[in-house]
């Protein structure tokens, strides 16, 4: 597989790249994204070759197929990382929770949240080829929650990478929070800011653009890489689970192989939907991808009228926050998978400047021929968690958006695969508050409430979190983010 730009070529990058080339610097030519240039086909045979396959085994053939440049002693390493899920053999079980909705659960991982779906075998890989070219990375994360644990618990104690990751003090979860500040690894550095996402976030901005980090960078030989999923690196073990839950509903007898399916995606920066989109595009029989949004809507606008517009938009705080966000990265993949580079260049400058974009009727059509989008409010999702509990499954905000777009994207009666992306540990607040209405203000009353009422226990290594000491104590503000960061690379 080789790697093409989505805003074309400016003579300076190569014409394209490997794999390795696209995760080691995943920025391209005027800004834009690596793409595939083409894709293996992953259609019926491959399907009906890997109905006996394990997870590890359909993830290798996939890779194979995709015929990247990483060793395969370097692959095995990385899906060995899938040997820490709660069960190696089955890390994204398949759930039947009404009579044709199948709930893939991808937070069986070590941080609780599909993150390490992606985030586990790719900072092996990243890490294996930095040591191979004896090269020494430093990934800097800004996070509201998620991504941050995942990439910390990725990459701890290995070789030839370190993260400095930046959050917002009380702008997470205490869960969130904890699972940062207990990470104890000399290559790790977790910061809180005082202030919000944004703040941490624009921080992240000023300090690359810093002419005295560059140069302190370049003098230790260290160089800058990223872990969000602009990385292909981390979109290519997101194709393995909607393959993988397809079988999984042809093995419990569910569909025929052959047989169309709806894969339903709580969307964010929209690499999930990515994985999918490829997916399908490989052969995988899908009818329609559904994008469930929360009212952060902006996707919902740009499936079902074709315009993606962010003037006067401001995020709005919801209870699924990994889903709090307006400039969907990774929508850029599919405007370039579908409408070429020359296009895309003019739609994202359109989007840059004028902070809006309108596609052509056809182009909206061709969108809506693989896509269909709603989005669901805070109330209505947890209407949503408290229905499905009655019904015997817990299930966490982000999980419930998928269920508004389930009853009203579908126009036929096809089975349909809902991802979850969060066990109900990471939200607790606000899921023990759809089941009884109280308003709990620290995370462990609400564990303790929901595994009183689901009887079920509270996940080791989630209680843990409270008993573990704190390696990480640093909390500045936003102005000394410079200083401390270049105290821990030396
Ligand atoms: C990251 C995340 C999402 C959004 O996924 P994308 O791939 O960015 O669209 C949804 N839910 C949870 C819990 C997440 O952590």
């Amino acid at each position: 597989m080789k790697f093409i730009e989505t805003r074309g070529n400016d003579g300076e990058h190569p014409q394209s790249v490997t794999f390795s080339g696209a995760i080691l610097s995943p920025m391209s030519s005027f800004g834009g994204l690596y793409a595939p240039e083409t894709l293996p086909d992953l259609g019926e045979d491959f399907l009906r070759n890997n109905l006996a396959s394990d997870y590890k085994t359909l993830a290798r053939n996939v890779l194979t197929a995709c015929a990247i440049d990483i060793e395969q002693a370097a692959i095995d390493q990385a899906l060995n990382t899938y040997d820490h899920f709660d069960d190696p053999a089955d890390p994204a079980p398949l759930v039947q929770v009404r009579d044709d909705l199948y709930v893939s659960e991808l937070w069986h991982g070590p941080t609780r949240a599909f993150k390490d779906m992606a985030l586990q075998p790719f900072g092996s890989i990243l890490s294996s080829l930095a040591q191979q070219r004896g090269e020494n990375y430093l990934i800097l994360a800004a996070t509201s929650g998620d991504t941050g644990p995942a990439a910390l618990e990725t990459f701890k104690n290995r070789d030839n990478v370190r993260v400095a990751c930046l959050y917002p003090d009380g702008g997470t979860s205490d869960v969130q929070r904890l699972q940062m500040v207990t990470e104890d690894a000399p290559n790790l550095k977790v910061i809180g800011i005082h202030g919000a996402f944004d703040d941490a976030q624009n921080a992240l901005k000023l300090l690359l653009g810093s002419p005295a980090f560059k140069t302190r960078l370049q003098e230790k030989n260290i160089h800058l890489s990223a872990a969000n999923s602009v990385n292909f690196g981390r979109i290519i073990f997101q194709l393995v689970y909607h393959i993988y839950s397809y079988l999984e509903l042809v093995r419990q007898h569910a569909i025929e192989l052959g047989e169309k399916v709806y894969l339903d995606v709580p969307s964010g920066n929209f690499g999930n939907a990515l994985g999918g989109y490829y997916a399908m595009k490989m052969g995988l029989p899908v009818e329609k991808i559904l994008i469930a949004s929360n009212q952060n809507n902006v996707l919902t606008h740009w499936v079902n009228e074709g315009v993606y517009d962010l003037r006067d938009s401001t995020v709005t705080p919801t209870t699924s926050p990994a889903m709090d966000i307006l400039k969907s990265s990774n929508v850029e993949r599919i405007l370039f998978d579908m409408f070429g580079a020359e296009r895309t260049r003019e739609l994202m400058r359109q989007l840059d400047q004028q902070h809006h974009y309108t596609l052509t009727q056809r182009e909206t059509a061709s969108l809506q021929s693989i896509f269909s989008a709603d989005y669901c409010s805070d109330e209505e999702g947890k209407r949503y968690i408290q229905q499905t509990f009655e019904n015997g499954y817990l299930m966490d905000p982000h999980t419930a958006t998928c269920f508004k777009a389930w009853e009203t994207c579908r126009d036929q009666p096809l089975k349909t695969i809902v991802y979850s992306t969060a066990e109900w540990t990471k939200f607790s607040p606000t899921i023990a508050n759809a089941l009884t209405g109280e308003i709990d203000t620290h995370d462990l009353d609400a564990l303790k409430s929901i595994a009183a009422q689901a009887n079920i226990a509270i996940p080791p290594m989630v209680e843990e979190l409270f008993h573990k000491p704190i390696a990480q104590k640093t909390v500045i503000n936003k102005a000394d983010i410079e200083k401390e960061i270049l105290a821990f690379l030396d």
